[in-house]
């Protein structure tokens, strides 16, 4: 099939939810893809933060491979050595005791909303006390409840009903946490870095006054870590950057290094409050997934997390130069471009032209390229990338 003909066929029968750029990928290796017409591409998008050792990391696919050769899925009836080992591994690098295996971001948020609230009812002897608190310009999910969580009204349209029990407080504004704290709030959830939210990094003092509150009052703190977390900010849970140490983290994007796969993470006393038939799921912790995962944490050493802080230095103050930027947030290579004069949506279609796979995050150009992109790679991406500024510049005019 030509590109032409696959648009026409997806058209026909996939559900337009989401606005497709004119371009079907063929193959990748690192951090470089091909379309189905050849034309190459640097990553500057790890398909959303998912990629995170690249396209064809030979050891991930050997390990991913190998599995399915033995058997892909049976069911959470049963033990599994590679489930066991990757929670093994999981709790070493982020320094939790539990884990609860999933298959997306949203479906780990959802996890870790239920394991809130699970605790908070074992702990008021049945009290309903399942209130949540997340922060405005938020983004935690497409479920119905996680919808709810995101604290952005746009998301708040059409699909009513929505989950009640939850409210939102200003992004590093204390008083206003204090202020939508009731005697029902059992958990605040956020990001430390609010990535579709336009790559909004939280204020240090903001969030360990949030988690000091939390101690206080006896309210566990959520941290999505869904886009944050495994290396993407140089650490390897963005946290860290704080100092703080949230109760429960919910994983997902880089965990299965692109294969579906989503966590909560949390200390054993929480963890002790999932007790069978308390929550579950079909697909949580696919063999296949699973040996990605183990895999992407197996690298996720210091020696990694050291280059992801240098190669992203390296990239923000690369970017910096450019002609029409003005800023770049973020941390690691996690970074959000502020534009002079120019919509991110227009700099990320000429990026497709000039050959660079970019996001948008509002009204900025997101970064999330793979944790193992080249310096070659990061440099060809920055040419494309400053094409694609002129070009959407001359656009513009
Ligand atoms: C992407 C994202 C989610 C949702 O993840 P899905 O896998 O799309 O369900 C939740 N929280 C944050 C912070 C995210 O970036």
């Amino acid at each position: 099939m030509n590109f032409e003909q696959i648009k026409a066929l997806d058209q026909e029968h996939i559900m337009h939810t989401y606005k497709r750029f004119d371009v079907c990928f063929d193959h990748g290796k690192g951090a470089t893809i091909w379309d189905v017409n050849q034309k190459e591409y640097v990553d500057f998008s790890s398909g959303i933060g998912v990629n995170s050792l690249g396209f064809c990391d030979p050891d991930w696919l050997k390990a991913v491979e190998g599995q399915m050769e033995r058997y892909t899925h049976m069911s959470n009836l049963f033990y599994s050595q590679i489930n066991a080992e990757t929670a093994d591994l999981l709790c070493q690098k982020t320094g939790y005791d539990q884990v609860f295996f999933a298959n997306s971001g949203a479906e780990a948020n959802e996890g870790a909303i239920k394991l809130a609230r699970k605790y908070s009812f074992d702990k008021n002897n049945g009290k309903v006390k399942g209130d949540i608190l997340t922060l405005k310009n938020s983004f935690h999910g497409r479920t119905i409840t996680t919808l709810m969580a995101t604290g952005q009204d746009v998301f708040h349209d059409y699909f009513f009903p929505f989950t009640p029990g939850f409210d939102y407080a200003k992004a590093n504004d204390l008083e206003d946490v204090k202020a939508h704290i009731t005697e029902n709030t059992c958990a605040i959830m956020l990001e430390t870095i609010q990535g579709e939210g336009g790559v909004v990094p939280l204020e240090e003092e903001f969030v360990q006054g949030v988690a000091a509150l939390c101690k206080e009052r006896g309210i566990l703190l959520i941290a999505d870590e869904v886009q944050t977390g495994l290396g993407r900010t140089g650490k390897v849970l963005s946290v860290e950057h704080y100092g703080v140490k949230p109760d429960i983290v919910s994983l997902a994007k880089g965990l299965g290094g692109g294969l579906p796969c989503g966590a909560v993470v949390t200390t054993k006393e929480i963890g002790e409050h999932f007790g069978p038939s308390s929550h579950g799921s079909t697909f949580g912790g696919n063999l296949a997934a699973m040996a990605g995962a183990k895999v992407v944490l197996e690298k996720l050493t210091d020696n990694l997390l050291q280059n992801v802080c240098e190669k992203g230095a390296y990239l923000k103050a690369e970017i910096e130069k450019l002609p029409y930027v003005t800023g770049v947030s973020g941390k690691g290579l996690m970074l959000g471009i502020s534009l002079d004069g120019l919509s991110s949506a227009d700099v990320v279609a000429q990026g497709l032209k000039t050959g660079v796979v970019m996001l948008t995050a509002k009204e900025k150009v997101r970064l999330l390229p793979p944790l193992t992109i080249t310096y070659q790679e990061l440099d060809k991406g920055v040419a494309a990338l400053k094409q694609a500024l002129i070009l959407a510049k001359e656009a513009s005019k």
